[in-house]
């Protein structure tokens, strides 16, 4: 009896000394007791490796079958056939989707709103209701025949986040909240993360949407009213978040890319997000008969717009980064005809960099290219337009080492890397700092009916997720 408590208070003394294993894996016994009797925590912590003081890891556990079956039923709210799933904007399938997630957010005692636009915040009340909350989430809107994971990770795997937390018997300190995002994908009105640059503040976009239609001349808010929202258009400004509503914002989504899985690694921790911009070009030359009108003679539009094509890839490569690129997607010629030289051409860019200045630098030189190649080639520059132009995102340092702490807690395999597509959270870190986490998919496939994640890197990811969400939380 006596030599076990020698053993105990060596063990005890053993720890004071070694500050590393006491971060980790335990409290001191005294100031446990003390937070046990009060609920709070004692000691503000510094870092992000420290101890949770009511969380135990050992009970951080995942419910992934449950998880399985929620992304499979939510995948059956679609307008075409299983394996793949399309899910438009307020459409019949997209506001049943809605109702599901609504009736899962209240399930997990979390209280619901929803703002003009179809956002949806589920929220968990910390008990320090009135410091800025930590936010996650993502979107559950899917481009036509494509898969069940895309975003409805970052959403049904956050109400489990939630759910591992409250099973635990954590209580947070600011209050947690689960976001759905409305329509990442710009299928319906052409704009892409529509919900989160609201959030993030666009009196552009909310100006746009008032003029705003679908490919069937329905206007955006007489869609947004068929599925309950936006009953007074003026004010679509109430979407825009209040400074500082958010003192974190952590996404979790399939990467959608090879990386992960080709590696063997659970979790990508992104550090930056790369952010495109979009050109639309036009040439104006002569045309003429291709037999009839000789070579010396020609004002070719289509020569131009190859030639631009060329230019853009030299262009992109003069960066030196593997992080710049660019692609002509489309290249359309007038009158398209074999025996007639083109009259009109038709070119649209998209570039895109991690690095604002270097991808601006690109656009620029593109832009002196087609001015040269229209007047070397007798033609002329009849447009050359900006269309998009988001700035990238960096994720926040303090983001990025609770991400990194909560992977290394939990011994899971773990690599910093960027997101080359670009998600919610690029507009979120605008108004909040922001960290994102990936988990692998089946050989990078997304936005296709073979997009698949395994239930054990959902379970990886979730957990991460929740442990994150508690640090953030507590800081
Ligand atoms: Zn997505």
């Amino acid at each position: 009896m006596m030599s076990l408590r020698f053993l105990l208070l060596l063990l005890l003394l053993f720890q004071f000394s070694v500050p590393g294993i006491l971060a980790i894996n335990n409290e001191d016994p005294t100031t446990k007791t003390m937070e046990d009797f009060s609920g709070y925590p004692i000691h503000e912590p510094t870092d992000y490796s420290f101890a949770l003081p009511n969380l135990l890891l050992s009970s951080v556990s995942v419910d992934t079958p449950t998880l399985q079956n929620q992304i499979d039923e939510l995948s059956t709210f679609s307008d075409t056939s299983s394996p793949s799933v399309t899910r438009i904007l307020y459409t019949e399938k997209d506001v049943l989707a809605r109702r599901y997630i609504k009736n899962l957010m209240g399930l997990s005692g979390l209280s619901v709103r929803e703002d003009a636009v179809g956002n949806i915040f589920g929220r968990w009340d910390g008990y320090e209701p009135d410091l800025s909350a930590v936010a996650t989430g993502s979107h559950i809107d899917a481009i036509p025949y494509s898969g069940k994971y895309d975003g409805v990770v970052g959403v049904l795997g956050a109400i489990e986040a939630i759910n591992v937390l409250k099973r635990s018997g954590f209580k947070p300190k600011r209050s947690l909240e689960v976001v759905l995002f409305t329509s990442e994908e710009p299928t319906r009105f052409g704009i892409s993360c529509l919900g989160s640059r609201l959030l993030a503040g666009s009196e552009a976009l909310a100006e746009a949407l008032k003029t705003t239609v679908d490919g069937q001349n329905i206007s955006f808010f007489e869609a947004a009213r068929s599925a309950g929202y936006a009953k007074d258009q003026d004010d679509i400004s109430s979407v825009f978040l209040r400074e500082g509503s958010y003192s974190a914002f952590v996404e979790l989504h399939i990467e959608q890319g090879p990386i992960l899985e080709a590696e063997g690694i659970s979790i990508g921790i992104v550090t930056a997000i790369a952010a495109p911009a979009s050109l639309k070009v036009d040439f104006e030359g002569n045309g003429g008969h291709a037999g009839a009108v000789l070579m010396p003679n020609r004002n070719d539009a289509g020569l131009a717009a190859a030639e631009l094509a060329l230019a853009v890839e030299k262009h992109v490569l003069e960066s030196g980064s593997i992080d710049t690129v660019g692609t002509v997607g489309i290249l359309e010629l007038h009158p398209g005809a074999i025996n007639s030289i083109p009259s009109k051409s038709h070119v649209e860019i998209d570039t895109r960099d991690i690095d604002e200045k270097r991808r601006n630098d690109v656009i620029e030189k593109i832009h002196q290219s087609a001015t040269t190649i229209a007047s070397k080639r007798g033609v002329r520059l009849s447009e050359f337009k900006i269309i998009n132009q988001d700035p990238p995102a960096l994720s926040d340092k303090k983001v990025i080492e609770a991400m990194e702490a909560a992977s290394k807690e939990l011994n899971l395999t773990h690599k910093l890397m960027i997101s080359r597509a670009y998600h919610d959270s690029l507009f979120m870190a605008r108004v909040s700092p922001m960290g994102m986490l990936f988990i692998p998919c089946y050989k990078g496939y997304s936005h296709k009916p073979e997009e698949y994640a395994s239930s054990h890197d959902m379970g990886n990811g979730v957990k991460v997720l929740a442990l994150t969400l508690a640090k953030l939380s507590l800081n």
